[in-house]
């Protein structure tokens, strides 16, 4: 198993140089997932190997990897002459300066479905290396992305410049900030999915979730969508939603009448942010309990929250309820009126977030630490 066996050399290369390149940075699992290049395509791009006919390619895609790797590992530039559903055609740009008569021809096996084969070799190249400058036309986004899967898998944070120097050290050319920074955005789609893709799955994990754990709680709100100030007719927009397990609602039985709420910003293109509740066991052992994605923390947004947590969770009894200072849910606390007031709802600040809060503005480590002892002290009294 020839192919096999490149294969795996390739993948030691390219772990080699993750590891030589940010051995500390990242937490490379031992056995990264392999990106989907193809055994040819990883073989023809790092080493001095030749392309040869009958070579083969799964799709299409792993064939043009398989050609632009190999034009950067050599230096030289190609362009694309023929591009069909039946066959793709590359000569060297320089045929004409420098009577270079390379030339790749790969076409679809008639007999086997979805196989692709080189079936027309005229190489190598002729022409003059053009040399290692900033970047080649052939080391783009779709390369690249490729190249930092398993790196962008392993930390989904890493900075665009570290992909650079890593794109670096295997190609020895230094990509643009831009084009590394789309291939990182191709890898992660290939990785999680389109961020588009994953909200409009959302219906169908919540009628999952709901069918496999029966008493699954889903509130998912939607709204008319735009364009051009126009609404579009028979599209809606994902607005928020609250969600709860039957697990949480009964594990809330057997814990403090405690109910801590936050919010917290996500990364992404859709800056959502999470409101949380969290409630803590007999051990002092917090349990996430209730969750809702919502545009902003704003009182609208903290209500539906709050609404939907009093429905599922204190509905009868008396609970405390922890929350920092945020405008969001003061007012909605607020707003909400008897619902939300003693002897129902008990509601205190959380000391912590005060702590904090008098630290960031007083910068006196001392007086923070008097303020949590005050606190501990009033609570274990
Ligand atoms: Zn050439």
């Amino acid at each position: 198993m020839r192919f096999l066996y490149m294969a795996e050399r390739f993948w030691t290369l390219v772990n080699g140089h993750m590891y030589n390149v940010d051995m500390v940075a990242f937490d490379v699992p031992e056995f990264p997932e392999m990106p989907n290049l193809g055994f040819n395509a990883s073989y023809v791009g790092l080493d001095d190997s030749e392309l040869w006919i009958g070579m083969q390619f799964e799709t299409i895609d792993q064939a043009k990897s398989a050609i632009k790797l190999y034009n950067i590992r050599k230096s030289v530039h190609s362009k694309v002459t023929r591009s069909t559903s039946e066959k793709y055609v590359c000569e060297c740009t320089q045929r004409k300066e420098q009577g270079c008569n390379w030339k790749v021809r790969v076409s679809k096996k008639k007999r086997k479905q979805n196989i692709w084969e080189l079936s027309v070799y005229n190489g190598p190249h002729t022409c003059c290396a053009v040399g290692h400058r900033q970047d080649h036309p052939n080391l783009d986004s779709t390369i690249i992305s490729q190249t930092v899967q398993p790196i962008v898998q392993a930390s989904p944070k890493v900075t665009v410049s570290t992909l650079m120097a890593h794109v670096k050290s295997v190609y020895q050319y230094e990509p643009e900030y831009k084009k590394t920074w789309r291939a990182k955005d191709k890898a992660l789609k290939k990785l999680h999915g389109d961020w588009d893709a994953s909200y409009n799955e959302l219906p169908g994990w919540i009628n999952i979730m709901q069918k496999y754990n029966p008493g699954t709680i889903a509130v998912l709100e939607t709204k008319p969508y735009y364009k051009n100030d126009r609404v579009v007719a028979d599209v809606r927009q994902f607005h928020r939603l609250f969600w709860t397990f039957p697990q949480c609602i009964h594990a809330f039985k057997n814990c403090k009448p405690i109910i801590q709420i936050d919010g917290t910003f996500l990364f992404g293109r859709y800056r959502h942010v999470l409101l949380l509740a969290v409630i803590q066991d007999g051990n002092r052992k917090t349990i996430p309990v209730a969750f809702a994605l919502v545009p902003r923390e704003d009182t609208d947004s903290c209500k539906f929250f709050l609404q939907n947590l009093r429905k599922h969770f204190f509905r009868h009894n008396t609970v405390c309820l922890i929350s920092d200072r945020g405008s969001g849910f003061l007012s909605a606390i607020e707003s909400l009126g008897s619902r939300f007031c003693s002897p129902k709802v008990e509601h205190r600040y959380c000391l912590r977030h005060i702590a904090a809060n008098y630290h960031g503005r007083y910068k006196k480590d001392y007086e923070r630490k008097l303020i949590l002892r005050m606190g501990m002290f009033h609570s274990s009294s």
